[in-house]
Order: structure tokens, then sequence, then C-alpha cells
């Protein structure tokens, strides 16, 4: 199922083992978490389990360091907004950093680019009163990987969304790490922060006194539940996973450049965005003199789904400021497509929606 779905990196659907996991607690189970009856205890040492889950998919030393959120979205404004004063974040962060960031009036710090690229010599180097800076594990819509190399001198936010189940990623001495359940197949809207010292920041949403005050809201608990389950998944399977789809990218390749009829010449004019070390989940392609759009549409009507960069941002027309922070020319960002794959996609699938790139490119241009 879904091997014509090439938009993981958007969202994953759900496991059916997580939803298995999920179900009683949305009827046979419903006690809220806080309640001190035996229902309310019942979904208190479920929700438990789950922290304790997620902690060692990321090698946090105690479940008490991960708070549960709605998301990674949320996660992110929560520490922006406690830490505006100190924080600065890279020009390649996710929206939910990157706008927030614009609103607090945080600043920007350029961490080294992967590509060689005309650079200041403060590149990389943080103003001497940062304390901490933000800059993700993966890049959403390139791929990249930022590593501890990438990483300047300080204390660390790293939005780790696109890492997590994916490569390994361990949270080691970063201060602040975010993620959310629905890219490594658990539900949408639950996420986490982790903390490396808990209660290190106020909280950003107040009331109930839920998650020890740092975060109030009852507690969702078939989501978070799910979301440790998707964790030991992800921290069981992460290298089977991988080496599903280690292959599809040579026969992505195979199909693009050489096409499925003899002697025909390889595809021209594109380029392959993100630099060399990327995550092998990502593949970022321009290509010259088409509308991404338009591509997107036709693959679309033949059954692929891929997408633009993030999904987040469809909506938005202008063109990607990430992708111009990578230093992608305008007239290649225009014709940019993000392809994001997964254990479910099959070496089949991915030649064909090669060739069909391939088809519907070389018609586009030729109109
Ligand atoms: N950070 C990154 C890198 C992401 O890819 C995403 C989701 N596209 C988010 C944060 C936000 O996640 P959510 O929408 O689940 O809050």
């Amino acid at each position: 199922m879904h091997e014509r779905y090439f938009d993981y990196a958007a969202t994953t659907p759900v496991d059916p083992r997580v939803i298995e996991a999920m179900l009683p607690w949305m009827y046979e189970s419903p006690g809220n978490a806080h309640s001190i009856h035996h229902y309310g205890l019942k979904a208190h040492d479920a929700v438990e389990k789950a922290r304790a889950q997620v902690a060692a998919l990321i090698g946090a030393d105690d479940p008490s360091q991960i708070t549960f959120t709605s998301g990674a979205t949320e996660a992110n404004n929560w520490v922006l907004h406690a830490l505006r004063d100190q924080i600065e974040v890279s020009e390649f962060e996710h929206s939910s950093i990157r706008e927030t960031a614009e609103r607090l009036g945080i600043k920007t710090f350029r961490a080294p680019s992967p590509e060689p690229r005309p650079r200041s010599n403060s590149v990389g180097t943080p103003p001497a009163d940062a304390r901490i800076y933000a800059l993700m594990a993966v890049n959403n819509e390139t791929g990249t990987i930022f590593d501890e190399n990438a990483r300047p001198t300080g204390a660390h936010l790293v939005d780790a969304t696109q890492a997590i189940g994916k490569i390994r990623f361990q949270v080691g001495e970063l201060e602040y790490v975010t993620g959310s359940a629905h890219k490594f197949y658990g539900p949408k809207g639950v996420g986490f922060l982790y903390q490396r010292f808990p209660g290190s920041i106020p909280p950003l949403i107040t009331g109930g006194g839920q998650e020890r005050g740092e975060r109030s809201g009852t507690l969702n608990v078939p989501a978070i539940i799910g979301m440790g389950m998707a964790a030991e998944l992800a921290a069981a399977e992460i290298d089977g996973r991988r080496e599903a789809i280690t292959e599809l990218e040579t026969w992505f390749w195979h199909g693009l450049e050489k096409g499925d009829k003899p002697h025909q010449p390889p595809i021209s004019d594109y380029i392959i965005n993100g630099g060399e070390n990327r995550s092998p989940y990502i593949l970022s392609l321009s290509f010259a003199g088409i509308e991404g759009e338009t591509l997107l549409i036709e693959l679309d009507q033949a059954g692929f789904c891929c997408s633009a960069g993030a999904a987040c941002s469809s909506q938005n027309t202008e063109s990607s400021p990430v992708l111009k922070a990578f230093g992608v020319p305008d007239e290649y960002i225009r014709g940019t497509i993000r392809i994001s794959f997964s254990h479910h996609n099959t070496e089949e699938s991915t030649y064909q929606l090669a060739i069909k790139i391939r088809e519907i490119v070389e018609r586009l241009r030729r109109m």
C-alpha cells in the first residue's frame, strides 16, 4: 500500500500496530490521565510508558525530560517564546521556527552552508552575546543533514522532526530537541519537547498544570500512546526501514537518466539540492524552465504524490526562502519538486515515478 505516495516528509500513514495500541484508549479506557480514580491511574501509567518509549528512541537519560505537546510546531514555539532574548536561528529552519523568530524579532545566524558559496568572515561564528542556536537535524525541504560539526559553539535547540526514526539521532549534549509523531508512523497532532534540564523554561500554555505544570491541557492519551508505540517500533526497525529504501534512489536515477526507451538522452538542466550530506529519505530536484506546481499536478493525475517543498507552505506561492538560503537560483526554485521515500515505496513504483517525471518535464519544456 502507498507505493505511489512519495510525500512521507509531509506525513506518514499511521502504522496499523500503532492504531491497535491506540484503539482501547478511545472507548474502553477513557480515563483522564490526571484523574485519581482507577481509570485515570491506568491512563497515567500508559502515558508514562509512552514517555519512556519516546525518551529511549532519542537517547534521553530520563523520561522526565520529555514533555508532550501538540507537535513540533508547538514545541519550537515554546522554546522560542521562552528564550527569545538568548536564541538565534539558522536560515534553514522550518517555518515554525523561521516565522516565529521573525514575529518575535529573533536574529538569524548563518550556519555553514553545505555547498561552497560566497560567505562573509562571520559565517558560522556566533556573535559574542548569543548563547543558544537553533539549527535543525535534517532539513525538511532538501534532506540536508546538519550534524554537530555544523553547529556553532554554545547551547542548542535542534528540531529533529525529519531525523527521528529515520537517521540515528541521539540528544547527547543538546539542550532542547523537538519532534512530531506523524513523521514516524504515529498519529498527527502530537509531539514533544525534550529538555536536558526539565523545567528550564517557563510554560507557553498555562492552565490546569498538566505535564508537571510545563504544558497545560488535558493529555491526548490515545495519541500519546500511539506516539510511544511508534517510537518503540522506529527504534527496533530503523535499520531495516533504511535498508529498504537504499536501493530506491538507484532505481530513481536509472529511470530519470536513462528513460524507458533505448538510446534516450539523459535529461538536462536540473540540480540536486542540499549538498552531499543528505538524508536518504528526502530528494529535492530543481528543473530549469518548468513550474514545479504543474509537474506536481500532472504527477498527481498519474497517481504519484510528491511535494513542492515544505507541505506546510504549499499554499504559499512565493519562492522558498530556505532554498534561497541553500543558494538555489530563482529560475530553478520555481521548478522544484521534493520526493520523500519510505519502506512502503517499491523499486518499481520509484522507477515509474522517475519515468513519469522525465516525460512530464520534457513535455512541459517543449510547450
Ligand atoms: N519541523 C520540521 C523540520 C518539519 O518538517 C515539520 C513538519 N513539516 C515541523 C517542524 C512541524 O511539525 P508539525 O506540523 O507536526 O507541528
